[in-house]
């Protein structure tokens, strides 16, 4: 038995090195074109590359709506070769975060050909390709493509999924270094030159952790039958969690929190903020337009579910996240376009909001003992959106515009704000940003006149009643 290849550390070199096949053609890996897809290391491609945006000025992490503060506290842990812990509810991006740092990694990087963890020639790690590199005089390679690897936080969780299967025995029983009795790597093994995105570490059967910080922190391995065997992988560790009091959720071990550097991710902080993440994350991309009024309705409705001084805060125990903004955003795309409306109008949010709650009941908690229901929870809030968002377009008409709407629609008595005209319009159309949004900011000036003063009421899907003239027949 060739203990080089199991415990002994591999380097290649020009000097002692076989011929490198690519493509089917011999390279030199070492030449100007190939020479930075392998030997280094994964903090160090992240270090150069996070520099090279820097001396750009560029974002890395674009795809982050706002987070100044966070991205500045990742790039630092980056810098410094830390593993990162993103803690925080969920549906706050702590995903989109640890896949936004994926293109800090070289596009492409070399590996040997059929390494069931992707092995760099010049420092393989696992047993059958230290063997290849000394004994034979051929070695395949391969470019693959960048990894990251989601290794979920389950409590279920066995060694060999999470770690793999590493037999001595087998290999003195006889069996070839490739076999898999010999070696499988789990998940975390096949992050090897990736990243290992952890999502929900303390999940993770406490035991499970604990072989974990071995890898980490020893960069080793024990064996079922006890034999201590170095891996050398080269990974970044990217770890979620939700806050310790949230159900389901036990703690991450100490020795691992001591090896990730802890940033906390929040929900947005502006409404702009929410917006924008909602827009960006919808399935429907295209479709009727959703004017900023109802975007604003929208977003306010989630986040004052969020909000400590929202009159049902107390009775709400799992607020919800993004998730619920950008579902709401598709539900009423999806409604507008059902209806044929070329903008999104209130019939959207369904007569009794349904299209509203579709998309907020699934994705929010109330306590047991709570006496009103989530549906009523969530008209009450939508109300309070829209009568907020009305009140300022109210405060946008001019004293004497208003003036001319209301004897415009005493003239009319019944107002259809698909076919509006006169002041009414011209005032809506000053709220719009395009043509086709022009009904919809008919029906919101009308809205915000029937909430603010009383003077017009609604009578169903874009029809606003004249109250005097609805008394007197
Ligand atoms: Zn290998």
């Amino acid at each position: 038995m060739e203990y080089e290849y199991i415990f002994g550390e591999v380097r290649v070199k020009p000097s002692n090195a076989p011929k490198f096949i690519l493509n089917g053609e011999e390279v030199d890996i070492w030449s100007e074109n190939l020479a930075y897809y392998h030997s280094r290391s994964i903090s160090e491609y992240i270090r150069e590359n996070l520099l090279s945006y820097e001396a750009k000025g560029i974002d890395p992490f674009s795809e982050i709506v706002g987070k100044a503060v966070e991205k500045e506290m990742v790039k630092t842990a980056l810098m410094s070769g830390s593993n990162i812990l993103f803690k925080g509810k969920k549906g706050y991006g702590k995903t989109t975060f640890s896949k936004s740092i994926l293109k800090l990694l070289p596009e492409k990087l070399l590996a040997i050909k059929g390494c069931k963890i992707h092995d760099d020639p010049t420092h393989p790690v696992c047993f059958s390709c230290k063997k290849k590199v000394l004994e034979e005089e051929k070695i395949e390679l391969v470019f693959i493509p960048r990894k990251w690897i989601r290794i979920p936080g389950d409590p279920m969780m066995t060694t060999r999924q999470l770690i793999g299967g590493i037999s001595i025995q087998k290999i003195k029983e006889g069996y070839d270094l490739d076999h898999p009795e010999v070696f499988t790597p789990g998940r975390v093994l096949k992050a090897h030159r990736g990243i290992a995105y952890f999502d929900e570490l303390g999940s993770i059967p406490s035991a499970l952790q604990t072989l974990l910080h071995e890898l980490f922190e020893e960069r080793q391995i024990t064996t079922p039958e006890g034999d201590i065997v170095p891996m050398k992988i080269d990974t970044l560790v990217i770890s979620s969690t939700n806050p310790a009091n949230y159900k389901g959720v036990s703690d991450i071990k100490e020795p691992l929190l001591d090896r990730m550097e802890q940033i906390d991710i929040g929900p947005p902080e502006t409404a702009e903020e929410e917006i924008e993440i909602g827009l960006r994350n919808m399935s429907l991309k295209t479709g009727p337009i959703i004017p900023d009024w109802h975007l604003r309705i929208l977003a306010n409705t989630v986040r004052c579910m969020r909000n400590k001084n929202c009159r049902y805060a107390n009775r709400i125990e799992v607020e919800p996240s993004c998730r619920a903004t950008i579902k709401l955003f598709d539900h009423v795309r999806a409604s507008a376009m059902r209806k044929r409306h070329e903008a999104v109008m209130l019939a959207d949010y369904g007569e009794k909001f349904e299209v509203v709650k579709l998309a907020l009941k699934s994705r929010f908690e109330v306590d047991y003992e709570t006496e009103v229901s989530k549906d009523e929870i969530i008209s009450e809030i939508l109300n309070d959106s829209i009568d907020s968002v009305c009140g300022s377009i109210y405060s946008l008409i001019p004293r004497n515009v208003f003036g001319e709407i209301i004897e415009e629609i005493a003239r009319q008595k019944i107002v259809n704000v698909y076919n509006g005209n006169g002041t009414l319009k011209t005032f809506a159309s000053s709220l719009c940003k395009r043509r086709e949004e022009l009904s919809s900011a008919v029906e919101i000036t009308l809205e915000a006149i029937a909430r603010c003063s009383g003077l017009v009421e609604r009578c169903g899907d874009g029809i606003y009643v004249y109250k005097a003239y609805d008394r007197q027949t």
